[in-house]
């Protein structure tokens, strides 16, 4: 059993509605238990045009390998209509993995922990929501790096979710993370 961290974004469609989803399609894999999810974020998009993106992070226990938790996130990404036109488009759900156990991978395909973690207000905020002593291999303790990407536009989106399940998985209480969300 591996904890990691996954970033998910989007800010095509109904951006909000996709990643409420995706948890919940997260965790209905037989391979992974969603443990913590943090909140909502709207955050303004960097180094890319398009509306503002709605983010949020999860923290799971797999059984997966690395390497088969990427291609997972892909085909969940697929499976929400992802395209990618050109770099830094538009999407209709980004879903990266943002630390894997206290691993550091250096590959021409997978890099952990992601890149532009250290870097980005949209990862790393909601992460720190999860886990306020988080630390990040390489890096330190994540809640040092905050000042470095502290003129990235983030809000907090207030909850209207009305899905049990959801609001288990965001006040952590109450849920295996293995039920449906009816
Ligand atoms: P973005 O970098 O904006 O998330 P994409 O989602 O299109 O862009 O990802 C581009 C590539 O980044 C993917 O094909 C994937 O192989 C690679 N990649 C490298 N490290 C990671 C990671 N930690 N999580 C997800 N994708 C990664
Ligand atoms: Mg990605």
């Amino acid at each position: 059993m591996t904890v990691a961290y996954l970033g998910l974004g989007a800010n095509l469609g109904d951006a909000r509605q996709t990643l409420k989803d995706a948890v919940v399609c997260l965790a209905q894999q037989h391979a992974i238990t969603v443990l913590a999810k943090s909140s909502l974020y709207r955050t303004a998009p960097i180094d890319a045009g398009g509306d503002d993106y709605f983010n949020c992070a999860v923290k799971i226990e797999t059984t997966l390998p690395v390497r088969h938790l990427l291609a997972l996130c892909h085909k969940i990404e697929h499976q929400f209509g992802r395209e990618r036109p050109f770099r830094n488009a538009p999407r209709t759900l980004d879903l990266d993995i943002l630390l894997y156990g206290d691993q550091s991978i250096d590959e021409p395909d997978l890099i952990v922990p992601h890149p532009r973690l250290i870097e980005r207000a949209f990862a790393l905020v909601p992460l720190i929501e999860i886990d306020a002593a988080l630390i990040i291999p390489q890096h330190g303790r994540a809640d040092g790096l905050l000042a470095g990407v502290a003129d990235q536009r983030i809000e907090k989106v207030k909850s209207t979710c009305q899905c049990p399940m959801l609001n288990a998985f965001a006040t952590g209480a109450g849920t295996d993370g293995k039920g449906r969300c009816e």
